[in-house]
């Protein structure tokens, strides 16, 4: 895909790929090619894509309910760690990588009769093909792995066991026509068991015109003790016709969440600005990090008893899913409520600048913030998908010390300000952010007009409105 894009270019540019990372930036790369010289060309060509989403669901169980979906769940597990096994020894004993579906599905009369009899054929069937997609993402992280694409927290490991503490995690997996959502009286049925389960909760994709229901998977979340349905739905999103074809750089960072600069909106030259302050998940953190700690001083305490510990863990385990659970809220209100911004303003491409090659060799903490950059940067590509707004991926290196208007090397002063040897002043992440629109081919605005804001957990909240000269 990039690989075609970037086809007729200079050398220079070959350097500076930019990678697709939304439906609607792999369909604008097929149609119009590089996105830098594309122009508005192709908000005419976008018109549909098709793109697959997760419905969460609650489950509301009673006492029976729970003790068939733990019967249930339970035998898909052993199903799962039975294939586990047998295609764990192949790897490491012959190294070879079974991940068919098939191998699995022959034997249901034989050793997995058991299994194929309480889930009945269509899930069987499905299970079988749950096992195959993650052997054959193993062979897709081997692939990335040899390619030196992996991100640094990867792991390459072959698909293991369902089972924590010496116990079975269980998982029911149901075939896409094996189940039936009633949105009125607010259950699920499922056909095979011929069980209804009621739930809780909105469903947000499957209740859109065209949605196509697919796999359900229900698990249980023992923190919160809690089951829940997620169904992958198949949708169509509809693109934007008629926009103005501004683009936009954003730069991502720790201090400023979000830093975005939109190409001139007038002939004055004056473009916006947006930056997302990134102090309450920096707060937020501070807060779990310094739990976790006193939790760690309690275990490492000799003293402490056995039950004690098993406790503490538990407590850990709980504060560690509570910050992963807040910084995704995060993440999720700030892309949601920048690309909504974007939608106002007329932005009609996404250039994201993403710190490439950096946290390479040193594991540890860097990598967590590269996580979290990532989880960010996918938010908002899936949130720029669902408005129609193409994103793409822009190598950043060097962006925060060169002059986004002069292109020479710039001092980092204080409060975050970068001194320019021309002799003007900038926000650090303005700078970067302009830089980024650059790289995209993008125009860098003479003035920007910055609109601030909070992302807390809840809502976004809007600080100040300032006009700002940047050169
Ligand atoms: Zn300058």
């Amino acid at each position: 895909m990039v690989a075609g894009a970037v086809r007729g270019l200079e050398p220079r540019a070959l350097e500076l790929e930019v990678v697709p990372l939304n439906a609607w930036a792999r369909l604008l790369l097929e149609l119009c090619g590089d996105p830098r010289t594309g122009g508005g060309r192709w908000a005419q060509a976008l018109q549909r894509v098709r793109v697959v989403r997760t419905d969460t669901l609650r489950l509301l169980t009673t006492p029976e309910l729970e003790d068939f979906l733990r019967r249930v769940g339970d035998a898909t597990a052993r199903l799962i760690n039975m294939e586990s096994y047998r295609r764990r020894r192949l790897f490491f004993e012959a190294g070879r990588i079974d991940y068919s579906w098939m191998s699995a599905w022959v034997r249901r009369r034989a050793e997995y009769y058991s299994v194929y009899k309480l889930l009945g054929s269509m899930n069987f069937h499905e299970a079988c093909r749950l096992i195959g997609d993650q052997w054959k993402s193993f062979v897709g992280l081997l692939k990335a792995a040899k390619e030196g694409k992996l991100e640094p927290w990867q792991r390459v490991q072959p698909p293991g066991y369902r089972k924590r503490d010496g116990q079975r995690i269980p998982i029911v997996v149901v075939r896409f026509d094996n189940y039936r959502i009633d949105l009125e009286k607010r259950v699920i049925r499922f056909g095979y068991w011929n069980v209804s389960i009621p739930f809780k909760g909105k469903p947000r994709w499957l209740t859109r015109p065209g949605a196509k229901q697919g796999r359900l998977i229900i698990t249980y979340d023992p923190a919160k003790k809690r089951w829940y349905a997620r169904i992958s739905v198949e949708v169509v999103l509809e693109g934007k016709l008629g926009n103005s074809g501004l683009k936009a750089g954003v730069d991502l960072g720790r201090e400023r969440l979000i830093a975005l600069v939109t190409e001139p909106l007038d002939e004055k030259g004056e473009g916006i600005a947006l930056l997302y302050r990134g102090g309450p998940l920096k707060s937020d953190c501070f807060y779990f990090e310094r739990k976790i700690a006193e939790i760690d001083r309690m275990l490492s305490d000799p003293r402490s008893e056995e039950v004690d510990r098993a406790v503490l863990w538990e407590m850990r385990r709980r504060l560690y899913s509570k910050m992963r659970k807040r910084r995704e809220q995060i993440f999720a209100n700030a892309a949601a409520h920048l690309v909504k911004m974007c939608e106002e303003h007329g932005v009609a491409v996404l250039l994201l600048g993403y710190p490439r090659g950096i946290a390479q060799d040193k594991p540890g903490k860097g990598n967590t913030s590269m996580w979290s950059y990532r989880r960010l940067e996918r938010r908002i590509a899936v949130a720029a998908e669902n408005r129609g707004i193409p994103a793409f991926e822009v190598p950043e290196d060097g962006t925060s010390k060169t002059c986004a208007r002069h292109g020479c090397e710039v001092q980092r002063g204080p409060r975050g300000l970068v001194r320019c040897p021309h002799g003007h002043v900038m926000h650090a992440d303005l700078n970067a952010a302009m830089n980024i629109l650059a790289r995209g081919g993008g125009k860098v605005p003479m003035r920007v007009k910055v609109l601030s804001f909070i992302p807390p957990a809840s809502k976004v909240i809007a600080v100040n409105v300032k006009s700002s000269n940047p050169a």
